[in-house]
């Protein structure tokens, strides 16, 4: 029997890049190809890279340079680099990273057989950044193997994005914005179910600007919350990410009354200053999106917030920058993501003339300013969970060490707990909902321990609200 060929794929970046490698996996399977643990065992290597910060471009490149001598050792092995560096630099990377045989963006990935044969044919390197036409993007089904479902499970729902955030190389890396037909979507999500996922996550870069059903008041993505919600066997739905001058009203209602929705909302501020928004061309002021807050806050006390800042934008002067450590305080989100700015090749920022002005070790400062003031702020958000019984939905076992498994609050709290002596009734829990009653904080986490039998999910209608917290 022909020995099947294997490939290894390092990604980098975000959750649309977790969800490429997944279809990626599924296209070369189709190849003959299984997925491999290692670069040293693989006869084909996928780098999937990010474009977003100067940083993880330097990751991929790096990465890329230390297969240098495996690549001479095995010269049939083949190493492509995908995701949005490749399709930004399109030949260019080529130059520069000597050891890449081919390299295409994210629009080419249904295409990847037709490009392995292209490069075994000639073996002459190529790059292949074609955009497909928004009229002529077709999503691409997930076609996963039973094994390979996770509790929770990722489903597309946008491709690109139409905005013009100033910072942001999105837009010109993933194109123009297309919605997936409402049918596909729910139909995804139902495979899923089937095959044993319990949360799902709707990803885009702006799932707010849903727009594939047509809905009169034009709130598609509300209209595409409450269908998936009705997918019978699905525990909880999660999304990202949002938009604040997209995000509606009916978004922060579906938070309170869908069956399955979460109490998670992660809503990217950038900056708390309305003047820095604006020269971010974010569409928003501060004032605007701290009234978005208050208001899902209102419907949904339990909200577990999350965001994205960046410090150090262009301009940004000591009284901007105070105004975002401010808006941490006014908030007090249970998690950020936070970023020192970094220029970007084709941003709106370099065609506006934004100078990267603020110097290096300002930016570092601001940014152990914003993460010392967020991890007081975490630690008293985590808090509040002690001594209470939290429903968790069991994901497996826990980095945390042997003998713990893990799971989310509805919140997206990570919770690690010890599990059953019987490894049987451990195993069964995976995929539960189970009562844990939290007894400390991490950094990051909660740790707690078992109170009880899992609760009866409520798998199909009539609805029944998950309970964040007991
Ligand atoms: S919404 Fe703004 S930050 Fe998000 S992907 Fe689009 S341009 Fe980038």
């Amino acid at each position: 029997m022909e020995k099947k060929r294997r490939v290894y794929i390092q990604n980098f970046g975000c959750q649309m890049n977790d969800y490429d490698v997944e279809r990626m996996v599924e296209i070369l399977r189709a190849q003959g190809y299984a997925a491999c643990a290692s670069a040293e065992e693989a006869d084909l290597v996928v780098l999937n890279s990010c474009a977003i910060r100067e940083k993880s471009e330097h990751k991929v490149q790096s990465a890329a340079g230390r297969l240098k001598e495996l690549k001479a050792a095995r010269p049939g092995m083949v190493l492509a680099i995908a995701g949005c560096v490749a399709q930004q630099e399109g030949a260019r990377l080529l130059k520069r990273v000597p050891t890449a045989d081919f390299t295409f963006g994210p629009d080419q990935i249904p295409a990847l057989p037709s490009l392995l044969a292209r490069f075994s044919d000639g073996r002459r390197r190529f790059s292949a950044t074609d955009v497909i036409d928004v009229e002529d993007y077709a999503f691409l089904d997930a076609d996963p193997e039973p094994g390979d479902v996770k509790v929770t499970a990722l489903v597309t729902i946008q491709k690109g994005c139409d905005n013009h955030c100033a910072y942001c190389i999105v837009p010109h890396t993933r194109g123009r914005e297309v919605s997936r037909p409402a049918d596909e979507v729910v139909a995804e999500v139902a495979r899923f179910v089937a095959l044993g996922a319990r949360e799902v996550t709707l990803i885009g870069q702006n799932v707010n600007s849903y727009h594939a059903i047509g809905t009169p008041d034009g709130d598609d993505f509300a209209e595409l919350l409450r269908r998936v919600d009705a997918v019978p066997g699905l525990v909880r739905l999660r999304y990202t990410t949002s938009h604040p001058k997209d995000f509606t009203e009916k978004v922060a209602e579906a938070h309170r009354d869908l069956r399955t929705m979460t109490s998670w909302l992660h809503l990217p501020v950038q900056s708390g200053s309305t003047r820095t928004l604006r020269r971010m061309v974010r569409g928003y002021t501060r004032e605007e999106y701290l009234r978005k807050l208050e208001h899902a806050r209102r419907l949904s006390p339990e909200l577990s917030l999350s965001t994205d800042i960046i410090v150090g934008y262009p301009g940004e002067t000591d009284a901007e920058f105070d105004e975002t450590l401010s808006l941490l305080a006014e908030v007090e989100y249970d998690n950020i993501y936070s970023f020192g700015y970094s220029e970007r090749p084709d941003t709106p920022a370099l065609k506006l003339k934004l100078k990267d002005d603020v110097p290096a070790e300002v930016k570092d400062a601001r940014l152990q300013q914003v993460q010392a003031l967020q991890r007081e702020i975490t630690a008293r958000r985590l808090g509040r969970f002690v001594g209470r019984t939290a429903e968790v939905l069991v994901e497996g076992a826990s980095r945390s060490g042997a003998g713990q498994l893990c799971g989310r609050l509805s919140g997206n709290e990570m919770v690690n707990f010890g599990e059953p002596a019987d490894p049987s009734r451990a195993r069964a829990l995976v995929g539960q909902l189970i009562p844990v009653r939290i007894t400390a904080t991490r950094a990051h986490t909660l740790v707690g321990e078992l109170t009880g039998a899992p609760i009866a999910l409520a798998l199909a209608s009539p609805p029944r609200r998950l309970k964040v917290v007991a």
